[in-house]
């Protein structure tokens, strides 16, 4: 694995999105600001680049990865989009929603973009600066999470370096991101709806929007392999629906529930998304054994807030 001086470019600076640009059609990869959390990019027709997306993060090769797109167009060129899915791309993009749909036959992306599967999940981001960049490049970027496999997810430049810095040439900066969790993910099939992984993006404003119902994952025969019990852990322990913390623990607020950080005083949901990775970092920098983890009520989009906390909760796989 080549190591690299790693260059933090504003994306504001003059050239940023030119020398982004370069870097991927020269099969490199480049950390950019989305708005659920910064993405590890590779130009997704390069095969080579590709790969060194799973090499730098440490990701288990069955775990696809998700193709942004910079409009609905070029969606169209790489997957088969039936006017349910248009639909929802009209509704929802650009913005937190990734739609997993048949790959067209002779498509130009590399193979282990989507880890061999015959679908592709595509999404459009909500942020400027990372669509100019994937229009110039002319082709999707295949873009995770930027930070090594099964780690918290960043949702800062400073959070990309502590996991990435030394293995990428490059990280746009776009400051912190606004959403703070990755999107929702859902699969079409047959003219269905399966929601495969929740985000801010919720079921029921998918299935208010379109007048059709959200299928569970679990009555979904599309597989959504990489998913593993064990994901966005911090390296100390977590422990959810906590009322107060006991003596080894540091402590995560929501609402009426005080601790030493809160994801949102009011009880925001939307505002607590923002926070948990940033919140769960710090917590986890303080060197206590455990996070406690306030209640937060599982509904709209505390139901994605307690989907990553079950999973940084679970116990870790021995790698
Ligand atoms: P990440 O890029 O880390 O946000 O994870 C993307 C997730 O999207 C993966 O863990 C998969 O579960 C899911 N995914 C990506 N592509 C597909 C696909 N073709 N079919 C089903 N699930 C997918
Ligand atoms: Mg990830």
């Amino acid at each position: 694995m080549a190591i690299f001086k790693t260059q933090v470019v504003s994306e504001h600076e003059d050239g940023a999105i030119s020398s982004a640009v370069e870097l991927l059609r020269a099969g490199n990869l480049v950390a950019i600001p989305t708005e659920t959390v910064y993405g590890l990019a590779a130009d997704a027709t390069e095969h080579c680049a590709v790969q060194q997306i799973y090499e730098a993060k440490g990701r288990p090769s069955n775990n696809p990865l998700i193709c942004h797109v910079s409009d609905i167009e070029m969606a169209k060129s790489y997957v088969v989009v039936p006017p349910i899915a248009e639909k929802m791309m009209q509704r929802f993009w650009p913005g937190p929603l990734s739609l997993v749909l048949e790959m067209r036959q002779a498509t130009k992306i590399a193979l282990p973009v989507s880890a061999g599967l015959h679908t592709l999940a595509v999404r459009c981001p909500d942020h400027e600066i990372t669509r100019q960049i994937i229009r110039a490049l002319g082709h999707p970027i295949a873009a995770p999470s930027a930070n090594p496999s099964g780690k918290l997810s960043p949702t800062s430049v400073a959070d990309v370096k502590t996991g990435l810095g030394g293995k990428i040439p490059l990280i746009i900066d776009g400051g912190n991101t606004d959403v703070g969790i990755e999107s929702t993910i859902v699969g079409v099939r047959a003219g269905k709806l399966y929601l495969l992984r929740p985000g801010t993006v919720t079921a029921d404003d998918i299935s208010q929007a379109m007048g059709e119902p959200v299928f569970d994952r679990d009555n979904s025969e599309i597989t959504a392999p990489g998913q593993l019990a064990s994901h966005y852990a911090p390296t100390a322990h977590v422990r959810m629906n906590a009322s107060h913390a006991d003596d080894s623990e540091i402590m995560i607020g929501f609402g009426d529930v005080a601790g030493n950080y809160t994801l949102s005083h009011s009880g925001d949901l939307r505002e607590a998304a923002q926070n948990l990775f940033r919140i769960l970092r710090a917590a986890d920098n303080t060197g206590a054994q455990t996070i406690a983890v306030a209640p937060i009520p599982n509904h709209s989009i505390g139901i994605a807030i307690n989907d990553r906390l079950k999973r940084a909760a679970a116990p870790r796989e021995a790698t």
